[in-house]
């Protein structure tokens, strides 16, 4: 378990990606290569992602990342899940019922099919050797680094708090801790995490180069895109669980059609697949193609001239219609709110034996073991 797995070939940038365009369009060809490698050998890819318990999961969740890792599950990639319960603390206030959110977390992530037989489900809060990571490595990066981040920069924009917690500053530190603890390489997540992603492969570069005397101690882990690395929120900005304008996953129907009933489109009548040009309308046809496994563009042919209304209709149904079983296994795992708890549990075990030894192993490079 504690195997590193081999690291990929051509992943050393020398400097960290700039989080824009450009930045994105290189992570999608290097995603369109690592599915290649994936099928190839999974052996040689270990998986890490998570979420912060801050409220039910949605739709973007779902296919900006949920569905990959369950697919690299099933495909036998070693898969580690985290729910980052201390980067809650960061920008809110629904610390106070932290465990509930924890709860439902666990409940969306066995809901999607995760395998806790298979899949290592835990709590970061619960594994003290990943947090002391947090100590060398933030000695790695400088404040200016920090400062530079436009993911942080975005997230404190919509945090509505009234300052800026260290925490919430190092927020990138701590995620890079969360992601090498387990020498993840693979990490399946959503376009906004791309510069965080920059950040923990800079923390493990200068790692491996101020003390891993010609070896790679941390590998340098790289970013799995989905087709939907950002998928809009029925007010057209990224859908996002703080914002109001999202779509739970464990929405029921009727919840559902009321959400996209109310979403934004434009006043063009004739349905096009246009991400550049019409962003709202094209995240909704993306949305039913995503469901109906078919091409957007397909999908808005179909609708045509039929408006904003016929395609808002196509994709309710295709929602509904893709996550009832989703649904209903939501509804039966939550009438055993003990299996959750031993669901993480078991997890935090496996978590906390391989975040010692690396730790150790951290510890030896730094020459530090007393
Ligand atoms: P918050 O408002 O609390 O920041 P969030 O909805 O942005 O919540 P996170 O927990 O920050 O969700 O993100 C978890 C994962 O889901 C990340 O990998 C992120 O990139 C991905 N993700 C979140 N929102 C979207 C989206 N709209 N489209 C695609 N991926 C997304
Ligand atoms: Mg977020």
């Amino acid at each position: 378990m504690n195997a590193m797995p081999h690291a990929v070939s051509g992943t050393i940038r020398a400097s960290a990606a700039p989080a824009d365009g450009l930045g994105t369009s290189a992570a999608r060809a290097r995603s369109a290569e690592l599915e290649r490698l994936i099928h190839e050998d999974p052996g040689r890819f270990r998986v890490l992602t998570g979420d912060r318990p801050t409220g039910r999961l949605h739709l973007g969740h779902y296919f900006g990342t949920l569905h990959n890792r369950v697919r690299l599950q099933h495909l036998g990639v070693e898969t580690f899940v985290l729910v980052a319960d201390y980067q809650v603390l960061t920008d809110r206030d629904v610390a106070d019922d932290l465990s509930g959110h924890v709860e439902e977390l666990v409940l969306d992530y066995l809901a999607i099919g995760l395998d806790p037989g298979r899949a290592t489900i835990f709590t970061h809060s619960a594994v003290p050797a990943l947090n002391q990571l947090l100590l060398p490595f933030l000695s790695l990066v400088s404040v200016a680094e920090l400062n530079r981040n436009p993911t942080v920069k975005d997230e404190i924009a919509h945090s509505r708090q009234p300052s800026v917690s260290g925490l919430m500053f190092t927020y990138p530190v701590h995620q890079a801790a969360d992601i090498l603890f387990c020498k993840a390489n693979l990490v399946p997540v959503g376009q906004d995490q791309l510069p965080h992603l920059e950040i923990t492969r800079t923390v493990a570069r200068r790692f491996n180069d101020r003390y891993g005397r010609g070896t790679a101690v941390l590998p340098e882990p790289e970013a799995l895109l989905s087709p939907a690395p950002l998928l809009l929120g029925t007010d057209g900005t990224k859908m996002s669980k703080s914002r109001g304008n999202a779509i739970a996953l464990a929405a029921d129907a009727d919840e559902t059609a009321r959400l996209i009933r109310r979403a934004r489109t434009d006043s063009e009548r004739h349905i096009t697949y246009d991400p550049a040009g019409r962003p709202e309308v094209s995240s909704l046809v993306l949305l039913a193609a995503l469901c109906q496994d078919r091409a957007p563009e397909q999908v808005a042919e179909e609708i045509g001239s039929g408006g904003a209304g016929a395609l808002k209709r196509h994709v309710t149904e295709a929602v509904n219609e893709y996550f009832a079983p989703l649904r209903a296994r939501r509804a039966h795992y939550a009438q055993d709110r003990g299996q959750l708890r031993r669901v993480l549990r078991e997890g935090n075990a496996r978590a906390n034996a391989l975040a010692d030894a690396t730790l150790e192993e951290v510890r030896r490079a730094m020459n530090s073991l007393y």
